[in-house]
């Protein structure tokens, strides 16, 4: 799913990897032996995030949230109970990813999870109820109180109702609260390493890193620097399309002059380019479109037309751009209005092969075209 908007939102689109990312290995990590880790570690500084010694939500049963789902019928619409069109817009964005959804329709989560008989709140299980409310069988908008009340649990900053908030934040801490949930459901040890940590259901499905290199341009020596992300957020300042907006953020920049880099190899201070690239790709790749800054306005909006396509391939933006990289868009969340804090969001997915439009209490089938002609301005509310 993508949002647009820095500390602010607009339109965002999500996508889906028809199949599972050839970067992240399903196979069961073995225990490391005492030289075979240095090997690992000597080889991680430089080309590799530190590899998980295990998974917390295992590779084969991640496989399995992927497959066809069972056709049913699109679910139900969301109440606004008082400015909540950005919660309900990210919700029934990540309702219609379809591995999430396969996770919660088989309460899998629930069924093992402690969280109520310690007595604690777990935004894993009130997303799970949640999904399972809007595909029961009634009738008319489900109203999605329960969650809703649990806000400030989920999130400090979000309050349960009343005002206007940037769906982008909300996606942001909404998953890392589902994957902090997890964290805890699974792990009763606080030490586990961060690239364990990583391995929630949540952290695969949305997870990545992103690497950042210098190359010195003297002895040629990389130096790498990986960052886990769960989205991606893109200028489009200068672009008009999602690729340009990708080419921007990977082009390579020098360092020279006053920003003279120094190699440890050289020792001394050296030209050398810079380069950020998007090392794994996770079956659900993010991209927030920032068009919400400060210089239009208070939080002003970027207003402007940037395309995105139905299918894309990123691989010419990762660290290894000869392995292919492919997703499908499955959702887009867009914010219509003026401003970060005025204006109303919606979301489009698909579910069934067919798009449909979200927006709060009524939802709709739309044409593809429809989905595409999406920006920030074209509805004012
Ligand atoms: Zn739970
Ligand atoms: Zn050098």
């Amino acid at each position: 799913m993508a949002l647009n908007g820095l500390t602010v939102t607009a339109n965002g689109l999500a996508t889906e990897k028809p199949f599972l990312p050839r970067v992240i290995e399903f196979v069961k990590a073995q225990a490391l032996s005492g030289s075979q880790e240095a090997k690992a570690k000597a080889r991680n500084e430089d080309d590799e995030p530190p590899e998980p010694e295990y998974f917390l939500y295992p590779p084969d049963r991640l496989r399995k949230l992927f497959g066809e789902t069972s056709p049913r019928r699109v679910g139900r619409g969301l109440q606004n109970l008082g400015n909540t069109c950005y919660f309900n817009s990210v919700l029934q964005a990540l309702t219609y990813a379809v591995p999430l959804q396969k996770y919660f329709l088989t309460k899998e989560h629930s069924t093992s999870c402690m969280a109520k008989q310690h007595g604690t709140v777990c935004t894993l299980c009130l997303f799970e109820q949640h999904v399972l409310s809007v595909f029961d069988a009634q009738k008319g908008a489900f109203k999605p109180l329960d969650l809703l009340r649990h806000l400030p649990q989920i999130a400090r900053r979000f309050h349960s109702r009343g005002r206007q908030e940037d769906a982008h934040e909300f996606l942001i801490h909404f998953l890392d609260s589902c994957h902090k949930s997890f964290l805890k459901h699974a792990t009763a040890d606080a030490s586990v390493s961060r690239s364990v940590q990583q391995t929630t259901v949540i952290g695969q499905l949305f997870g990545g890193h992103l690497r950042s290199q210098v190359l010195c341009k003297r002895c040629k020596h990389p130096s790498n620097t990986f960052d886990p992300y769960m989205d991606i957020s893109l200028e489009v300042q200068n672009a008009n399309t999602l690729e340009k907006a990708l080419e921007g953020f990977t082009r390579s920049e020098t360092l020279s002059g006053a920003n003279k880099y120094m190699c440890k190899k050289c020792d001394q201070k050296v030209d050398a380019t810079k380069r950020f690239s998007i090392h794994s790709t996770p079956p659900l790749l993010t991209f927030q479109l920032k068009r919400f800054d400060f210089f239009h306005g208070l939080r002003g909006k970027l207003k402007k037309h940037v395309k995105f396509p139905m299918s894309l391939d990123v691989a010419r933006f990762t660290s290894h751009p000869e392995r292919q990289a492919r997703y499908r868009l499955y959702g887009v969340v867009v914010h219509c209005g003026q401003s970060a804090k005025s204006g109303h969001y919606i979301a489009f997915a698909k579910h069934n092969s067919t798009w449909h439009c979200f927006n709060d209490e009524t939802v709709r089938t739309v044409g593809e075209p429809e989905v595409l002609k999406q920006e920030a301005p074209v509805r004012r509310v």
